[in-house]
């Protein structure tokens, strides 16, 4: 059978890791952005992994190769900052090819380290090998106090969902580099994660948090799966910079399915009681209310002007 006709890649993690976890220090295992290990009082551990292949994540066409060092980090941190976490630690593996030069990966370790030292974290070991394709494998490290900690399953009904920043830059971006047209693509080979002093802000009045790595629709899909609730997208209200909307035009696309199913934008998606909303405010202001949590029984969909419509899959990478 392939991985699509048994539902996709999500669908293969839940297939494959049936296991049932009886370790109470396991807060919790499969299925958030980082697994959450009970610790001390202060802290819970967060741990994270995300891996980028080459032509598949990125190619060497379009990416420099300090791109691809950014990114990697970025897109790992930005998992334990959606947890209402900081990063700590990292562990680093790397398939080379024989061609692969010194300098090549000396430009890969100056992106690594400049987002690195951004975000304050420690590279402490890792795997060099050899294969016939680029692979970098990422794995952080985190903790969390515990009243910060937000899981994808702590949405509640009734809860405004917020998203940080602008949506559908990164798919954009991609879309440009794959048409060759100009345009901003930074986006897509330069993405940022929101910092851990933002996460935490956040998280001190968030219910659920998740960050956008595969597009709206698929992290409140997430958030509605695991918090056994419903939702409702307002389609007018999802953010895009005035960037995205020129690339859109230029490219006579759907600058709203880039935020909706695009991804790799790496804001964060969070919920919150309506009344918390005017206190988070006043300490943190970029971001908007794109719906709301409601029972499960309503399901989840997004609402434009007076049309109801369902929210497709995010991306998958074996769809
Ligand atoms: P994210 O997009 O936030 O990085 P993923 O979509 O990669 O998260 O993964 C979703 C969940 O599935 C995570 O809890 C992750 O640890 C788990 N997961 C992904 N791949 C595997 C695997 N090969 N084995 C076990 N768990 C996996
Ligand atoms: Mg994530």
């Amino acid at each position: 059978m392939k991985i699509n006709e048994l539902g996709g890649e999500f669908a293969l993690i839940k297939y494959l890791t049936t296991k049932r976890i009886e370790d109470p220090h396991i807060i919790k295992g499969i299925g958030d952005d980082c697994a959450v290990i009970r610790h001390t009082d202060e802290n819970h551990l967060l741990i994270t992994t995300d891996m980028m292949v080459q032509d598949d994540h990125f190619n060497l066409e379009w990416y420099t190769p300090q791109q691809i060092g950014s990114k990697l980090v970025e897109v790992n941190v930005s998992d334990i900052v959606a947890m209402g976490g900081i990063p700590q630690y990292a562990f680093f593996s790397m398939s080379l090819t024989r061609e692969t030069s010194v300098e090549f990966m000396e430009s890969f370790f100056q992106g690594f380290n400049q987002a690195a030292d951004r975000h304050g974290l420690l590279l402490l070991g890792g795997d060099t090998t050899h294969g016939y394709k680029y692979v970098f494998n990422l794995t952080v490290l985190g903790i969390v106090h515990p009243s910060l900690l937000c899981l994808r399953s702590d949405a509640v009904i009734g809860d405004a969902i917020c998203v940080t920043g602008n949506l559908g830059g990164s798919t954009a971006g991609l879309n440009l580099l794959l048409n060759k047209k100009n345009g901003y693509t930074k986006g897509h080979l330069q993405p940022q994660s929101r910092t851990s002093k933002e996460g935490q802000i956040i998280a001190r009045y968030a219910h659920a948090m998740i960050d956008v790595s595969d597009g709206l629709g698929s992290e409140i899909n997430h958030i509605c799966n695991e918090s056994n609730v419903g939702a409702c997208i307002f389609y007018d209200t999802i953010p895009l910079s005035e960037n995205t909307v020129q690339s859109a035009k230029a490219l006579q696309m759907d600058a709203h399915e880039f935020a909706l199913y695009g991804g790799e934008d790496f804001e964060l998606v969070f919920t919150i009681k309506n009344n918390a909303i005017p206190f988070l405010k006043k300490e943190f202001n970029d971001f908007s209310v794109v719906g709301e949590i409601l029972p499960k029984k309503m399901g989840v969909y997004i609402k434009k002007q007076e049309q109801k419509i369902p929210i497709k899959r995010g991306f998958d990478h074996f769809a």
